[in-house]
């Protein structure tokens, strides 16, 4: 049974569905004024394995994502420009074509990283019928106040408004961003905006009519009401990076309930951030690393997610060049090892083998996702005996889940190296004069062409009669050689 780390309880529970066999899942999507920077990236792979792990255990997994396409301010404390009128004024475009834009980048990016596309990918601008309605409701029930002309969340009227409040020092440094300004129409300091009319910036593109006016939604009531329209009134979970936890996912837990009435979301699962030397990597700073970077320098994005993989997603990760370049060689080296598992013909799965490998694999990740255990339960399948079938049978079995093109590379690489020794032996073989030794390159090469045609018993045949005369062969990346006993 999958056992996951619950940050709202601070514990590691049993994943108990709130419908048996059935599992809604929510994501905060990305803000979409930027590109994803990786480490954006690694919160969307990890949440990933989650995604597919659950579908692995053979739940039926609905997942919902928002785009965030108005409405966050450059502080996630209600103050600040809004993002999206930062990015178009940067690009001199609509707010609305750079959210086509990005989002478009952010589904690309997915793509490379094998990222699952969600079931529902619903944008902030298509739900503001919803949003009016919820805020509405929360005045009804009198969660909410307007004041100044905006409408706020009465945190004062909740029984516990803080829920994530037991982490670390570090990752609340995170989580509680600098610069956040007093506002003077807040009746509490935890106070928070559910829809603004006033907003400092006259020039805000996008705003809707409301009962309250013309303005725009706060960025927190979209993942609430976006969940709650695809999902219902049961969650089962949510994820997002670690510094969503506060205030984003505690506000949208304080307003979801409020209007609902009853607990709204039963596991929480936060990533912790990639890291590079100097700190943080962050989209509002300008500065920060994307997928088509990775290209550009010749890194394979496959490698982004194996790198995020060997770590455990409630740990920090620090991103270097170097650190990226290890985990090319681990990867390369992993893939050559699959791709010299040899099929033999007639091989079949050894079922027990398999299971056994497999149980491996699966007590990884019901531990809490532990991915660096998953990988590691692929060298556990290249050192066991099971034949290669048996083997390839088990990788591509984890790569449903890891997605790391694993037989797909190691079938591209074979193929390479057949392709390097055919090449080598077509251009350098120039047969000796020495009949005897004329006698033994001709039985390599009718060896090599037996191999090549699948036909492994003549080609054995061949080393066997060489072996008998008492010629060893040994096959390498260049060809084969030979040496006498
Ligand atoms: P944003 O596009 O800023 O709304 O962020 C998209 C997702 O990336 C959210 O789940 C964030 O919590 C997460 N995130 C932001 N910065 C990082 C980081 N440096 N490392 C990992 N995840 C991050
Ligand atoms: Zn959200």
């Amino acid at each position: 049974m999958l056992k996951l780390y619950n940050s709202a309880s601070r514990k590691r529970e049993d994943f108990v569905p709130h419908e048996p066999g059935k599992v809604s899942m929510y994501t905060c999507g990305p803000t979409v004024y930027h590109f994803a920077h990786i480490g954006n990236l690694r919160t969307y792979i990890m949440e990933d394995i989650l995604d597919r792990y659950l579908r692995y255990s053979g739940y039926d997994v609905k997942r919902v994502m928002n785009i965030t396409d108005v409405g966050h301010l450059s502080s996630d404390g209600d103050t600040g420009e809004d993002k999206m009128l930062k990015g178009a004024k940067r690009e001199k475009k609509t707010v609305m074509e750079i959210a086509q834009y990005y989002t478009d980048c952010f589904f690309a990016d997915c793509e490379k990283l094998h990222i699952r596309r969600p079931d529902v990918i619903e944008p902030a601008t298509q739900c503001i019928d919803e949003f009016i309605k919820v805020i509405a409701a929360l005045i009804e029930k009198g969660f909410a106040y307007e004041a100044g002309g905006n409408i706020y969340f009465d945190t004062s009227k909740l029984k516990q408004y803080y829920i994530f409040n037991d982490f670390s020092s570090e990752d609340l440094a995170v989580g509680v961003r600098e610069g956040v300004e007093e506002d003077g129409n807040k009746k509490n300091k935890a106070d928070f905006v559910l829809w603004f009319t006033k907003s400092k910036f006259e020039d805000q593109e996008l705003k809707w009519d409301s009962p309250w006016g013309v303005g725009y939604p706060g960025w927190h009531i979209e993942c609430s009401c976006i969940s709650m329209k695809h999902l219902g009134e049961y969650l089962d979970i949510h994820c997002g990076g670690i510094d969503n936890a506060f205030p984003h996912h505690t506000n949208e837990i304080a307003q979801s309930e409020a209007y609902v009435g009853h607990a709204w979301c039963k596991y929480w699962m936060h990533v912790l951030h990639l890291n590079t030397d100097s700190g943080k990597m962050s989209k509002s700073k300008g500065e920060f690393l994307t997928v088509s970077l990775l290209e550009e320098k010749g890194y394979n994005p496959v490698v982004y997610r194996f790198f995020c993989l060997q770590s455990h997603y409630r740990r920090s990760l620090v991103f270097s060049w170097e650190n990226l370049d290890n985990a090319t060689v681990a990867y390369r080296k992993l893939i050559a090892r699959i791709a010299a598992q040899k099929v033999k013909e007639n091989e079949t799965v050894e079922a027990e083998k398999l299971e056994a490998l497999k149980a491996k694999f699966v007590a990884a990740l019901d531990n809490d996702l532990n991915t660096s255990l998953a990988i590691t339960a692929i060298y556990d399948v290249l050192k066991s005996d099971a034949n290669a079938t048996t083997k390839r049978a088990a990788i591509a079995d984890f790569d449903t889940v890891l997605c790391l093109d694993l037989l797909r590379a190691a079938d591209a690489y074979a193929e390479e190296e057949t392709k390097k020794a055919a090449a080598a032996a077509n251009t350098v073989r120039v047969y000796s004069d020495d009949p005897e030794i004329r006698a033994i390159e001709e039985a390599i090469d009718a060896r090599a062409a037996a191999k090549k045609a699948k036909n492994y018993a003549e080609a054995d045949r061949i080393r066997a009669e060489l072996l008998a005369k008492g010629i060893v062969l040994t096959d390498t990346p260049n060809g084969t050689t030979f040496e006498r006993k």
